[in-house]
């Protein structure tokens, strides 16, 4: 039955039928999908990893259990074979990646950091998947710039996922948008920055959330009118921006 609440917000506009508020409404809606339908399922190797990135200090960069889980889906689900990731850390990510691609599938990822790639490599390793990837220490951006210069590399990826310098995304866009075939989905993530695409201007966000989002901000919008792709943007983890290729 339709509340007052909801009736104004739809009044509003802000939703557009009764019942479309966000799903999780609480932590405990969170454990029971992890603790349900992820931590079961998890790959052995992922598990390990996921325990060995607990214990780094900067491990609140790393994807969460059930965006990993989803990812390892929507790679199988596609098909895909030629990918790319750009920011890798400890590897969980580009584990999921490298788990759902064929064998001779093929993953291009890049870090400027590349011990915290060598942490994580050991487990990667053990689960057999280690030469699917092709790992290259440094900025991504200037390789990009090469890759995009020879034509034969334009449209040649069924996916890409991008968690690096929110800073830098529309830049890698621009790029990106080449060497993504058509068809092919490019995975923007973060894209919910915190929650903080929603705050307030005076709201008391930490340095880096503040400085970054402005920036998460700019991508969204330009997303958002890209004719060249499709987009669908999940509330899944940080929030992952999905665009599908379509000219
Ligand atoms: N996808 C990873 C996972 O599943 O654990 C998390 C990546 S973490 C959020 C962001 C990574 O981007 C860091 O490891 C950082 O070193 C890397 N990074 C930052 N700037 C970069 C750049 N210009 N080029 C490539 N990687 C960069
Ligand atoms: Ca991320």
């Amino acid at each position: 039955m339709a509340t007052n609440e909801d009736q104004k917000q739809t009044e509003s506009g802000r939703h557009q039928e009764v019942g479309h508020k966000s799903l999780l409404q609480s932590d405990a809606l969170y454990q029971y999908i992890l603790e349900t339908s992820v931590f079961p399922r998890e790959h052995e190797a992922m598990k390990e990893l996921r325990e060995v990135t607990a214990k780094h200090p900067w491990n609140i960069m790393t994807t969460s259990a059930d965006e990993g889980q989803f990812l390892n889906m929507l790679l199988k689900l596609i098909n895909a074979k030629n990918t790319m990731e750009i920011g890798v850390y400890t590897g969980y990510s580009l584990l999921a990646t490298a788990l759902a691609l064929p064998e001779d599938g093929k993953i291009l990822a890049m870090d400027i950091n590349k011990e915290n790639y060598e942490l994580g490599l050991p487990v990667i390793k053990k689960a057999g998947v280690a030469h699917k990837i092709d790992f290259r220490e440094g900025p991504a951006l200037p390789v990009l710039d090469e890759m995009v210069k020879d034509e034969k590399n334009h449209g040649s990826y069924d996916f890409i996922f991008v968690d690096a310098d929110k800073d830098n995304y529309i830049n890698y866009h621009k790029r990106l948008i080449e060497l993504v075939k058509v068809g092919g989905v490019i995975g923007y993530d973060n894209t919910l920055w915190n929650g903080s695409v929603v705050a307030p201007p005076d709201a008391p966000l930490r340095k880096y959330v503040r400085y970054y989002r402005d920036f998460v901000l700019e991508l969204n919008k330009a997303l958002a009118v890209d004719p060249r792709i499709e987009i669908c943007m999940l509330p899944v983890g940080d929030g992952i921006t999905i665009c599908r290729r379509i000219k």
